[in-house]
């Protein structure tokens, strides 16, 4: 009999609410329930609350000399800065916009929106490994260009991007710089004064926070339109009563995952490396995107002449749970628009894997996958014609 046990391995799809951070939380559910921005005194201590959390994100990210919005995620805080920055800088005749073909839908997306408003998109080609250079980025710049937005780490194969360097070019031809760190924090320092970054998007539950809490950071003096209106709260940026319980559990989470940075990449580092030495005993498999710049937890791999989906309902069946591609679009036939940015053929894209560990992963859930995960492949290629005309 199979002993059947619960590995969770998709951690960039999202993460358990941690319990310091659920602790966190909780008066701000039940006695602490007033409206931040009442002015009798109850309303004191979560009005205090938010600005504790501002006061933490800042620091967990050197965001001294900007602003911190909270926001419901990442959706809303890529779709934010780029239509917020589109808006103000169009004003001034700049309606260029160069971004990369393997960022996030949010991303994508909103630039789609935008392209429909007349806005020119360019869309820098990632290499074989899923790389983008700083070098492709200067190239792209012109003089009408408004924003540069290159995600911080990519979410399907874990390409970690130069940003610091993509941002001191930004900064030097005068070119704003946006990030979408959703998947990197708490896997790299992020350090916005340093790293020339004008507006970065963080996402809550991607590092132990509830899902549907966000922020995105503003360097001072950029001008940036609302992407909701409404009343005074966050400064009139962003209004809407305050979620002041998940703000609190966001910093808290924040603050907690900027300064384990280490620890976690070490311990993590050596997880993934043993599931990937287990998963390339494997025949036909491929790493998709490089092994020099890539987050700790990240394996993404492609199995000749299977569908990445059989894989993962087979694995589901023994209590595995990883993902075929971004959870977002998962539920669609179409290939991962990263994997075929990086040219992989659609077959090869149809049969990627991604396993994505974080710190609460052990030792033991790598053996159980290790396990598992072979007999898998196997069977699934007896059944493939594709594998029997390769001659397996
Ligand atoms: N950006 C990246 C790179 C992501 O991986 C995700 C979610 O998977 C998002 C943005 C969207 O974040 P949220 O789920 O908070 O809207």
């Amino acid at each position: 009999m199979d002993k059947k046990r619960f590995v969770y391995a998709d951690n960039a799809a999202t993460t358990r609410v941690s319990d310091k951070v659920f602790a966190i939380m909780q008066p701000y559910f039940s006695n602490e329930f007033a409206n931040p921005n009442s002015i009798y005194s109850f309303a004191h201590t979560a009005r205090n609350a938010i600005e504790d959390a501002r006061r933490k994100t800042t620091d967990a990210i050197n965001a001294k000399n900007g602003n911190v919005y909270f926001t419901s995620g990442g959706t809303e805080s890529d779709n934010w800065a780029i239509t917020g920055v589109a808006a103000a800088e169009s004003r001034k005749g700049k309606k260029h916009i160069i971004s990369t073909k393997v960022e996030h839908y949010s991303v994508l997306n909103a630039l789609e929106s935008l392209k429909k408003q007349g806005f020119e998109i360019t869309l820098l080609e990632a290499d074989a490994e899923g790389m983008i250079t700083p070098d492709q980025v200067e190239k792209a710049i012109r003089e009408d260009t408004a924003l540069v937005s290159v995600m911080y780490a990519n979410n399907e194969i874990g390409t970690i991007y130069p940003i610091a360097d993509i941002g001191a070019i930004c900064r030097k031809r005068n070119v704003l710089f946006h990030t979408d760190a959703v998947q990197a924090m708490g896997c790299v320092k992020i350090d916005v004064e340093n790293q020339n970054i004008d507006l970065l998007t963080l996402s809550g539950h991607k590092f132990h926070a509830p899902k549907g809490i966000g922020c995105l950071y503003v360097r001072k003096g950029i001008a940036l339109n609302n992407l909701i209106h409404g009343g005074g709260q966050e400064k009139g940026k962003r209004p809407g009563t305050e979620n002041v319980p998940y703000i609190t559990g966001f910093a808290e989470a924040v603050s907690i995952a900027a300064n384990t940075v280490n620890e976690r990449v070490e311990y993590v580092t050596n997880l993934r490396d043993k599931l990937l030495e287990g998963i390339l005993t494997i025949p036909g498999v491929k790493i998709n995107g490089t092994m020099k710049q890539r987050l700790c937890g990240n394996i993404n791999v492609s199995l000749e002449a299977i569908e990445g989906e059989s894989i993962l309902l087979a694995l589901d069946m023994k209590g595995i749970f990883a993902s075929s591609g971004s959870a977002c679009t998962s539920g669609s036939l179409d290939p991962s628009h990263v994997l075929l940015a990086i040219g992989l053929p659609h077959a090869l894209a149809h049969g990627s894997l991604r396993f994505t560990l974080n710190e609460e992963n052990t030792m033991e859930d790598v053996e159980y996958i290790l396990e598992h995960l072979p007999p898998i492949v196997q069977n699934l290629r007896n059944m493939s014609p594709l594998w029997r005309e390769k001659g397996g």
